[in-house]
């Protein structure tokens, strides 16, 4: 992983990190919001009974006034069914019944506030007084419902007594209309419903002056919130419930609020995250990784001359400074060293007695002190090889291979001086060779020298003892050859049988021949008496017994015929490798043993030593 996916990775970790804190932060703020709104709904709910209980006394209040007024005590008194209404307070209260103390209806009226007139009297509560246990309703701190002709009645019922007597009973009722509810809404701040039935379904409970009160909470959406409360019927225990619905204006504004600080600081925090980003990148990531490349560069090229550039003054910059002078230091050091093997080499080459230069076949790239001594500079040399080919745009390489023997040297004209030299090239790898020239001018002028004032044996035209062996000499001093020394078998017996004369002519005639089987290069001597030698221009000891085979076989077969006389004879050969810088002796007697061998060994054959 390279440092900026790192960077990165790390970036985002963060992001994620405080995304998660943030969220988290808000859920807590939504959470706490949602508790101060369930306090607020209590609150709610207690202010709701607060006023119910208002409404309650209120009732008691006109149910106490009634009882003791005149005309009512009068009606219960006598238990009259009074057929004048009541003056009712309308908006306040909706019921009013008389019962005489054994709880037998006397006298009521029911008045319908939304149709402002007067109904009949319902039966539920004639049962309700017969039925329940009245006194219990009398405690003052009780709110009481009651159904009645399918409407809820909130009521209160006050004993009435005329001189200290208890004579009977006043109820007095409040149905709970819509013009009830608005009036409570107004009070508790909140839209107030009836609903006679539901279930609770998180059922909560609530005290209220040592009441239980069951209420739940239902939040639909974001901008409604419903609670339930539940109440009971006296009449038959059973339940009905009051909706408040609750106005989220608050909540719905720190939520608001709270997503927009969210996006506000994800927005701001993304924005910081990239300006970083960008920051490292540019003051590390990417130098760190220009640093690499150029590293890697190295170690792939080997070229020391790659330098780290240097943007700003810290301490990457300094790191960088540091890299390059190194790189300097390694550079120089590895330059040196180059350099002493160079000189070594040149040294190594410059001690040499031959001609040394190195080539790619065009352009020369290194000489040794001999070979500026002869030829001054590279471009004469080149000059003077290629007036030698006639062809200046050759390959020294190929020139250089035409002239690689010592019967064939280059003649190279050196200020005015002819001059003589032979070539060895060797490659040395898929462009350079180097090629070896030897001076062989002392060598050439020797063999002009012998050719001029050669003394070739007069009998047989091949050259006399003094030159083969002056020939054999000089040979042994510049390389390694194949020497033959043959002897006529029985030649005496030829000289007795056929005479002298003819044993002449047997002398020059196989000397003839032996040349003629020879190719140009090797060179014929005769040694003395029937006695010759052969110098064969091979470097190698492979083929000298087949090559000595093959003259003493052309021998045998031949038949030489002088007149009436037919001459068959045979030669005995001894050979030898002679190696380059061996003495004469040595190669002589060598050879001679050879000879020996072959000749104690019966004649006719070659004997290699
Ligand atoms: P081997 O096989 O042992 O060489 O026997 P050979 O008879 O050839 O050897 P030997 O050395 O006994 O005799 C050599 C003879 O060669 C002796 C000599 O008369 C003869 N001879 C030497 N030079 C000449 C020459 O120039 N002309 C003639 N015709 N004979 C010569
Ligand atoms: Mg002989
Ligand atoms: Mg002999």
């Amino acid at each position: 992983m390279n440092i900026t996916t790192k960077i990165s990775v790390f970036f985002a970790l963060i992001c994620l990190f405080l995304t998660i804190c943030i969220f988290s932060i808000l859920k807590q703020s939504e959470n706490s919001t949602i508790e101060f709104e369930n306090q607020q709904i209590k609150k709610s709910i207690e202010t709701f009974f607060e006023a119910l209980k208002t409404k309650s006394f209120f009732l008691q209040n006109i149910a106490y006034e009634h009882s003791i007024n005149d005309n009512i005590l009068k009606i219960v008194e006598e238990k009259k069914n009074n057929t004048k209404k009541t003056n009712f307070i309308k908006d306040k209260y909706t019921h009013f019944f008389l019962f005489d103390k054994n709880k037998n209806f006397i006298y009521g009226n029911v008045y319908d506030i939304n149709s402002d007139e007067f109904v009949s009297t319902p039966n539920a509560i004639k049962t309700f007084f017969k039925t329940k246990e009245i006194d219990i309703y009398l405690d003052k701190n009780r709110i009481n419902f009651i159904t009645l002709d399918y409407e809820k009645i909130l009521f209160t019922i006050e004993k009435v007594f005329k001189n200290n007597k208890f004579i009977g009973y006043v109820f007095i009722g409040r149905s709970l209309d819509s013009l009830f509810l608005s009036e409570l809404s107004k009070i508790t701040h909140q839209y107030i419903s009836f609903l006679p039935s539901h279930t609770l379904i998180k059922k909560k409970q609530l005290n209220f002056d040592s009441n239980l009160i069951y209420y739940d909470i239902s939040r639909v959406d974001e901008y409604s919130l419903f609670s339930y409360l539940e109440l009971t019927d006296q009449f038959d225990n059973s339940n009905f419930y009051i909706r408040m619905k609750m106005n989220r204006d608050f909540f719905v504004q720190i939520n608001k609020n709270n997503k927009s600080i969210f996006y506000i600081f994800i927005i701001t925090f993304i924005i910081l995250i990239i300006v970083i980003y960008f920051f490292i990148d540019k003051l590390f990531a990417k130098r760190i990784k220009n640093i690499t490349n150029i590293i890697k560069n190295i170690s792939k090229s080997s070229s020391l001359d790659l330098k780290i550039e240097l943007d700003y003054n810290d301490e990457i910059t300094y790191l960088s400074k540091k890299i390059n002078q190194m790189l300097y230091s390694i550079n120089l050091k590895q330059h040196e060293n180059l350099k002493k093997q160079r000189d070594f080499l040149q040294s190594v080459l410059d001690t040499q007695k031959n001609i040394i230069l190195i080539t790619d076949g065009k352009d020369i790239h290194t000489t040794n002190k001999k070979f500026v001594d002869i030829f001054k500079s590279k471009d004469k040399f080149l000059t003077n090889i290629a007036l030698l080919d006639n062809k200046t745009q050759d390959n020294l390489v190929k020139i250089a291979k035409k002239y690689d023997s010592y019967e064939k040297p280059a003649k190279l004209k050196i200020e005015d001086e002819l001059k003589y030299f032979t070539f060895d090239v060797q490659k040395l790898d898929m462009q350079k060779y180097l090629i070896c020239m030897d001076d062989v001018s002392k060598y050439n002028e020797k063999i002009c020298h012998l050719e001029q004032k050669a003394s070739v044996d007069e009998l047989t035209q091949v050259y006399n003892k003094s030159t083969i062996t002056t020939m054999l000499n000089c040979w042994l001093e510049i390389r390694s050859f194949c020497l033959i020394i043959f002897d006529i078998d029985y030649f005496k017996n030829i000289n007795d049988t056929y005479g002298h004369f003819v044993g002449d002519c047997v002398l020059k005639d196989l000397a003839s021949l032996i040349r003629n089987i020879l190719p140009k290069n090797d060179i014929l001597g005769r040694f003395g008496g029937e006695e010759f030698i052969v110098l064969i221009n091979d470097n190698s000891s492979n083929n000298i017994i087949s090559i000595a085979n093959r003259l003493k076989k052309e021998v045998e077969n031949k038949r030489f015929i002088y007149d009436d006389a037919f001459v068959d004879l045979t030669i005995s050969l001894g050979t030898t490798f002679c190696i380059k810088g061996e003495s004469y002796q040595d190669v002589y007697k060598r050879a001679d043993k050879a000879l020996y061998e072959a000749k104690n060994s019966g004649r006719n054959r070659v004997c290699f030593k």
